[in-house]
């Protein structure tokens, strides 16, 4: 695969050079130079397929050139260690859940994917590979828990004190090994800030081998392609053909993924983007000004983004072309008072328990209204992790899994720091 930037479509670098570097210099984004289709038997025939052979037909296609068949193989295999199942709630609604790996929600499957090609794509030379991730929540667990054991990389996590939930502590502090935690007396931007200084710091990119692991990284994206092919597979075995997906969104990588595997060839009628109160990209459809905006705090809370990053790379899809967005996609936002509603009228209805974000997910499936087609929402969070949301009568009715149970036997370590650049260098340079 090679890539060009949306800032400059004449560049050209590698897939491994897009993998260590997150960005191109020009601050676009990366995006491949061609989109292949997969083959016309393929997606007849996808039904008969398990969700790792669909996995890596569909990584073939896109990186047969860059990876061995054989490799390719073993990096599914190894990433692709739990289910995303199709549920469905009556005979035109499903739920795609994508809580069921580590960390409980979707981004396990980019987070495990890109581990296991950044320590492929490494020589054998080189020196261990430090990861630099700052979260405010679900990106540092499932990066965590993505990297955790896996040869020759180390991660670093910057998380906000007092300002993540105590499932996602747990699952940044109490892993030992090759992630350490450290825990910073600021906030989310502030551990944000202390990452990118030390990407520009001469000395810790002299003697460390620095990178991020970013949410734009294009590792991140490709195996969230895999999933809306393995629930296209699902759907058709229960004889739904007219499939429409329904997203929640923040940065926009989800659905964006959703897009690239409709360029590959996917056979989906409609995608539906939902937000919640940060409804940028809402508005951008329906007036046609892209406004970014400061972001808002939430109950949907990992969708909190005023300028969705991932953004570009749609309207790179569609040639810029608005129209064409629009053919594709609807949006729909929806406030925390409606996300509230949500959850109890799932419950109610199917007896279904969602988290926040997947909460906003139903309602906009509700509002596009199109009862012919087989709309599938994507569920990206188990519940428990949300779980102060829940009214009382709903919290005793969500089953803690055992990922979660685990956690409590483990001891956590984080490092405290101050919100001091020098503190967090010494951390670096000192171990
Ligand atoms: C990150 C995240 C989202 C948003 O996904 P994007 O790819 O940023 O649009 C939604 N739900 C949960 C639970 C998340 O962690």
């Amino acid at each position: 695969m090679n890539l060009y930037s949306t800032n400059n479509k004449n560049l050209r670098v590698s897939f491994k050079e897009a993998v260590f570097n997150s960005f191109p210099a020009d601050k676009g984004l990366y995006m491949p130079v061609e989109i292949p289709q997969l083959p016309k038997d393929f997606i007849t025939n996808i039904k008969n397929y398990s969700f790792r052979e669909i996995a890596l037909e569909v990584a073939q296609s896109l990186l047969g050139k860059d990876i061995p068949k054989k490799d390719l193989k073993e990096i599914i295999n190894d990433a692709v260690n739990f289910d995303a199942p199709v549920v469905p709630l009556n005979d035109h609604l499903a739920v795609l859940e994508l809580f069921h790996g580590p960390s409980l929600a979707f981004k396990d499957f980019g987070a495990r994917f890109m581990s296991r090609a950044m320590a492929y794509l490494s020589d054998a030379q080189d020196k261990v590979l430090d990861i630099l991730v700052a979260t405010s929540g679900d990106t540092g667990g499932a990066v965590a828990l993505g990297f955790l054991g896996v040869k020759g990389t180390r991660v670093t996590i910057l998380y906000p004190k007092g300002k993540v939930s105590k499932i996602q502590e747990q699952q940044l502090t109490t892993n030992g090994q090759n992630i350490r935690a450290i825990e910073v007396d600021g906030t989310f931007d502030d551990c944000q800030a202390l990452v990118k200084e030390a990407f520009n710091d001469p000395e810790l990119n002299e003697t460390l081998r620095l990178t991020s692991a970013n949410s734009i990284n294009i590792s991140r994206l490709i195996p969230q392609t895999f999933y809306y092919f393995h629930a296209y597979a699902q759907a058709v075995k229960n004889e739904k053909t007219e499939i429409v997906f329904c997203v929640p969104s923040g940065n926009f990588g989800n659905i964006g993924a959703g897009l690239l595997a409709y360029k590959m060839g996917l056979p989906v009628k409609h995608f539906i983007a939902a937000t919640n109160v940060n409804d940028t990209v809402p508005l951008f459809l329906k007036n046609g000004t892209y406004l970014p905006k400061p972001s808002v705090q939430t109950l949907s809370n990992a969708m909190d983004v005023g300028n969705p990053s991932n953004w570009v790379r749609i309207m790179d899809l569609f040639d810029l072309n608005i129209e064409e967005v629009r053919k594709t996609i609807t949006a729909y936002s929806f406030t925390d008072q409606n996300t509230l509603e949500g959850i109890k009228e799932l419950y109610r209805k199917y007896n279904y328990i969602a988290c926040p974000h997947t909460s906003v997910a139903y309602l906009a499936a509700k509002e596009y209204n199109h009862p012919e087609d087989y709309t599938i929402f994507l569920s990206t969070a188990h519940p428990c992790k949300f779980i102060d949301v829940y009214p009382e009568d709903l919290k005793t009715q969500i089953a803690i899994p055992e990922q979660v149970q685990r956690l409590d036997d483990k001891k956590s370590h984080a490092h405290p720091i101050k919100n001091n650049f020098e503190e967090f260098k010494d951390f670096l340079l000192g171990s």
